[in-house]
């Protein structure tokens, strides 16, 4: 005779790609051991990474409902913020003031993009697409003659960057503008956190694309001389844009670390508080991406479902990298293996036309990309995410 065991009692805070994995996941390797609730402020999540090519053409992110996700896997939705966790008596407050219990709590709250180049236009996603299309109207009229597009320093996805410059400068081809397109970042190679094939190639693709790539460059601030680089030159430039850097969103009766960010443990579990995860961009991990954020939630699934007694396979400590760089003139998706500090693994970053994974796209998470592509098939869309 089997002993009836109580399941766990599982709140998710968070409604982006690390929460909607982190659901997936649980029922997946926990079964009906957990109970699962998810907070969410919002009813539907956009993605982020086709927010740069909506800006260029008539094709909107994606976005996905919520409430379809937690009847999928059978958890309660409430719509609501987390404000504050009292994690001695495993208790968190709500934003409408309702507070909840909980056995174990995942936080996957993500991070807030703020401008850190003074004078430039920040593109965080698409809550700027209004301000960048205007700028991508300028360049269309042929009203910029120099255009640069800035990472500042402390930025933890660059990619963006590089997606505007090349999309940018497919504009100007294909209009037969004059603008010159300069990209201008701190990095030491061209999207060096995936490692040496991959920044090689995407140097030559720039090149190509007559892209000037400033490397090792950290920009200060736009005034009228341009834009002013650290050690006192500048560059001359109608136009200045640039990708924001994340701070982290600090939550009453947790401890926060550097900028804001939640330092964890190898399985997630928050440093110094028990029964608390965390996954995603709020972690104090060095880069911060979806597909990453997807793989942090799934790890935090596992260690969680082992402790409601099921046994799925411990996560791997390596990481994948995978994402489609948008603005090439085909199809490129990159790929590289990260450490546990989030360097490179020689020998482990590839680039290629079609991609490794399923469902392509620009972020692969094991349990959020085949629900989103089933979603996507569903709506009459392609089965790719992003
Ligand atoms: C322009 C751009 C392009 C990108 N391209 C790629 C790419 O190609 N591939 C890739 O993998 N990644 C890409 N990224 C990065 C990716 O979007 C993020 O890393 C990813 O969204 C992080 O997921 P997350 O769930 O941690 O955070 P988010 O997606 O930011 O989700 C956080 C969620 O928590 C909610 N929340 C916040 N506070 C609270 C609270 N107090 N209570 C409850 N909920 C709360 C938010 O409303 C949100 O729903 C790109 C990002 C940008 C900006």
């Amino acid at each position: 005779m089997h002993a009836f065991i109580d399941p766990l009692r599982v709140v998710v805070a968070g409604g982006g790609v690390a929460a909607a994995e982190a659901v997936l996941a649980l029922r997946a390797h926990a079964g009906e051991r957990v109970e699962i609730e998810l907070v969410a402020p919002q009813p539907r999540f956009a993605l982020r990474p086709g927010s740069t090519v909506a800006l260029f053409g008539d094709v909107a992110a994606q976005s996905f409902d919520l409430a379809a996700l937690a009847a999928h896997v059978g958890a309660t939705l409430w719509e609501d913020h987390l404000e504050a966790v009292a994690p001695a008596a495993h208790r968190i407050r709500l934003a409408s003031g309702v507070r909840r219990g909980y056995d174990v709590l995942v936080l996957a709250l993500g991070a807030r993009a703020r401008a850190a180049l003074p004078g430039a236009l920040t593109f965080r996603d698409q809550r700027d697409a209004a301000q960048l299309r205007r700028a991508v109207e300028e360049l269309r009229r042929g009203q910029l003659r120099r255009l640069a597009v800035s990472v500042p320093p402390g930025v933890a996805w660059t990619l963006p960057a590089y997606e505007l410059a090349l999309l940018a400068a497919a504009e100007v081809q294909r209009l037969g503008l004059a603008t010159a397109v300069t990209l201008v970042t701190p990095e030491g190679s061209a999207l060096d956190v995936f490692g040496d094939p991959v920044s090689a190639h995407v140097s030559a693709l720039l090149a190509h694309k007559s892209v000037d790539l400033l490397l090792e460059t950290a920009p200060r601030r736009v005034d009228r001389g341009g834009l002013r680089l650290d050690g006192g030159s500048s560059l001359p430039a109608d136009r200045v844009i640039a990708v924001p850097a994340l701070v982290g969103q600090p939550i009453a009766g947790l401890p926060a670390g550097s900028c804001g960010f939640v330092q964890t443990r190898a399985d997630g579990l928050v440093d110094g508080v028990a029964d608390v995860y965390a996954a995603g961009d709020m972690t104090s991990f060095p880069v911060k991406q979806g597909g990453l954020a997807a793989q942090q939630a799934d790890a935090v699934a596992v260690a969680i479902a082992r402790r409601a007694g099921a046994d799925p396979p411990l996560a791997p400590s390596t990481i994948q990298l995978r994402t489609q760089l948008f603005g090439a003139p085909t199809p490129l998706f990159l790929e590289a293996t990260l450490d546990a500090r989030g360097h490179p693994l020689e020998g482990r970053s590839q680039h290629s036309s079609s991609a490794p994974w399923w469902p392509s796209g620009t972020l692969f998470g094991r349990h959020v990309t085949p629900w989103m592509a089933e979603q996507a098939i569903a709506a009459g869309g392609a089965p790719s995410v992003g």
